[in-house]
C-alpha cells in the first residue's frame, strides 16, 4: 500500500501521489530569528525531520526547503530593545538556530532561503496580485483583499463571518475588509526598508513564504507544513496569495504538527513558559528528544513534563542496553552447534522481518511513529529473550541471526533519525593502534592517516575477504597475523568478518 498522508485541507488521509513520480518537494515554515527556539518549535522541526528522513528511506528524492524569516516586527522590536541593528539580531539567532538544529540532529534542508534575499520575488508577486485586482494600495501599504479570493477560509474551514466573531481589536478604517492582511508595509522611521513601487517598505510575513516556496519548488508542489498554530492566518493567507497569483493549486498536501503544551497552555515565548532546546540539550542526549517526538503521533499534542522526559530517557536506555547485550554476545566465544536451540534462530529471524514490516506499515499510515516505535520495542524484546535463552553460548548461526536482528534495528532507527550507536563504541575506534595506518598503506595503498582508524580497518577487512574469495591465502593470512600482533582478533562468519580488540 502506498503512503497515506493526512491533509489538513481535506481533513482526511489521502494516498501520497507526488507531482513528479519518485520526487517530493516540501516546504516547511522556518523560524523567525529573534530568540532561541523552544522545545515546541523543536518538536515541529523534529516531526518534519522524521517525516523527511522516512520519505528518503522509502526511496523518494526529497527537496526540502525551510526558510529563515529574518525580517519581521519581532526582530525589529528586539533590535530596538537592545539598541542594535535588526541584521545583527537576525544574524545572532540564525546562528543559534543552526546550533540547535545541529544539536538536535536535524538533517539540513536542501535549500534554506532567507526572506531578505528574496524581496524582489515578493514585490513581483505583490504587483501581480494588484494587477489581478486581488490587492490594493493605501498610503504605501499594500493589502490583500480577502473577499476577492473565493477560497479564503478553505484551509482553516472558517467563513469570513466566523473569523470576525469575537473580534476585539479596532478595525483599520483604510482596509476594505477587516480580515484584509498586509502584503507590504510602508517603512516607519528607523526601520529596515527596501525600495518598491509603493515607496520604501518591507514585506509582510505571509508573502515571504509564498515567494520563497514558489522560487525553489515551483507554482505547485507536494507538501507544505508547519505547526498547527500556523494554519490560520499564515497558511490560509499563503494559499490566497499563491493561488491568487498563479491560478493553480498551491500545495497538494497540508501537514500540521501538534503543539507542545505545558498543562493547559501552549508553550509560547509570549506566555513565558518555554524550555529552550539549547538548555534541554545540555542535560539530555538528542536521541532522547527525538524519542519524545517519536513516542507521540506528530498531529497529537504533547503535554510536556518531567515524566515525559523520563519515559524518553528510559526508552533510549532500553535500546542501548539491548545493543550492549548484542555486542557482548557477538564478541563472546563462539560455541559449536547446540541442536535444541535451532528453532530459536528461526523465530528471531521471523521477528526481525515482522518488526520491519510493522514499522513500515505504521510509518506509511500517516507517519504513525508511536506504532513504529512499538514494533522496534517488540524486536528488542525478542532479542533479549534470544540472548537469555543462549546464556552466552552462541553458535555461528545464532550470532548471524542476532547480527541480522541488530542490523534491522539499526536500519529502522536510522530511517527515523534515531542514532543507536553505543556512546562507548565511539571511543573504541580511537583505541585502535596507530599500526593500522601502516597496514592500510601496505595493503590498500592509502596515504597515512587519510581516514579514521576504524574506517581503515573495515576496508582492510574487505580487502582480506576479497583475497579469501580469490584464494589468495598469503595476503589473507598476512592481514590476519599482522592484526593479531596489534591485538585485534578477527572472526569470520558467513555475513562477513568481525573484529574485536583482545
Ligand atoms: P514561530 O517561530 O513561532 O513561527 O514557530 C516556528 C515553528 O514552531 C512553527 O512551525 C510553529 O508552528 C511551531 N511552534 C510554535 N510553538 C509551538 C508549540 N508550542 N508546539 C509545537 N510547535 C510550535
Ligand atoms: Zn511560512
Amino acid at each position: 500500500m502506498a503512503i497515506q498522508v493526512y491533509d489538513t485541507l481535506n481533513r482526511k488521509k489521502e494516498e501520497l501521489i507526488t507531482r513528479d513520480p519518485g520526487k517530493i518537494g516540501i516546504y516547511i515554515c522556518g523560524p523567525t530569528v529573534y530568540n532561541y527556539i523552544h522545545i515546541g518549535n523543536g518538536r515541529t522541526y523534529l516531526s518534519f525531520d522524521i517525516i523527511i528522513r522516512y520519505l528518503r528511506y522509502r526511496g523518494y528524492d526529497v527537496t526540502y526547503v525551510r526558510n529563515i524569516t529574518d525580517i519581521d516586527d519581532k526582530i525589529i522590536n528586539k533590535a530596538r530593545e537592545e539598541g542594535v541593528s535588526a541584521e545583527e539580531i537576525a544574524r545572532r539567532y540564525t546562528k543559534a538556530f543552526h546550533d540547535d538544529a545541529d544539536g538536535m540532529g536535524l538533517a539540513r534542508p536542501t535549500v534554506e532561503p532567507k526572506a531578505t534575499d528574496h524581496i524582489r520575488s515578493m514585490i513581483e508577486m505583490i504587483e501581480g496580485l494588484i494587477k489581478k485586482g486581488l490587492a490594493y494600495v493605501v498610503d504605501g501599504d499594500v493589502y490583500f483583499e480577502v473577499t476577492k479570493f473565493p477560497g479564503y477560509g478553505k484551509l482553516s474551514h472558517r467563513s469570513l463571518t466566523d473569523m470576525r466573531a469575537g473580534e476585539r481589536v479596532e478595525v483599520d478604517p483604510r482596509k476594505h475588509h477587516p480580515m484584509d492582511f498586509a502584503l507590504w508595509k510602508a517603512a516607519k522611521p528607523g526601520e529596515p526598508a527596501w525600495e518598491s513601487p509603493w515607496g520604501m517598505g518591507r514585506p509582510g510575513w505571509h508573502i515571504e513564504c509564498s515567494a520563497m516556496s514558489r522560487k525553489y519548488l515551483g507554482d505547485d508542489f507536494d507538501i507544505h507544513g508547519g505547526g498547527q498554530d500556523l494554519i490560520f492566518p499564515h497558511h490560509e493567507n499563503e494559499i490566497a496569495q499563491s493561488e491568487g497569483y498563479t491560478g493553480k493549486e498551491f500545495a497538494r498536501y497540508w501537514m500540521h504538527g501538534g503543539m507542545v503544551n505545558i498543562g493547559e497552555e501552549k508553550m509560547a515565548k509570549s506566555l513565558g513558559n518555554v524550555i529552550l532546546v539549547k538548555d534541554l540539550l545540555k542535560e539530555h542526549n538528542p536521541n532522547v528528544l527525538r524519542l519524545l517526538a517519536l513516542g507521540t503521533h506528530y498531529r497529537s499534542p504533547i503535554d510536556f513534563g518531567p515524566e515525559k522526559l523520563k519515559e524518553a530517557e528510559s526508552a533510549y536506555e532500553r535500546f542501548l542496553n539491548a545493543r550492549r547485550r548484542i555486542e557482548h554476545s557477538l564478541s563472546s566465544e563462539t560455541v559449536t552447534m547446540l541442536p535444541e536451540k535451532v528453532e530459536l534462530i528461526g523465530s528471531l529471524e521471523n521477528a526481525s522481518l515482522e518488526a520491519k514490516k510493522k514499522f513500515i506499515e505504521a510509518m506509511d499510515d500517516d507517519f504513525n511513529s508511536a506504532a513504529a516505535l512499538a514494533s522496534m520495542f517488540e524486536l528488542v524484546k525478542e532479542i533479549n529473550t534470544f540472548i537469555e535463552a543462549f546464556g552466552g553460548q552462541m553458535t555461528i548461526m545464532a550470532k548471524d541471526a542476532l547480527e541480522k536482528a541488530d542490523r534491522i534495528l539499526l536500519e529502522l532507527s536510522g530511517a527515523v533519525g534515531l542514532d543507536l550507536t553505543l556512546p562507548e563504541a565511539v571511543g573504541v575506534a580511537e583505541k585502535l593502534p596507530d599500526a593500522i595506518y601502516e597496514l592500510a598503506s601496505a595493503v590498500l595503498g592509502i596515504a597515512l592517516d587519510s581516514k579514521k582508524k576504524d574506517q581503515l580497518l573495515d576496508e582492510i577487512l574487505e580487502r582480506r575477504n576479497e583475497a579469501r574469495k580469490n584464494k589468495d591465502w598469503a595476503i589473507a593470512d598476512m592481514i590476519r597475523d599482522r592484526l593479531l600482533k596489534m591485538g585485534i582478533e578477527i572472526e569470520d562468519t558467513p555475513l562477513g568478518s568481525r573484529w574485536k580488540i583482545k
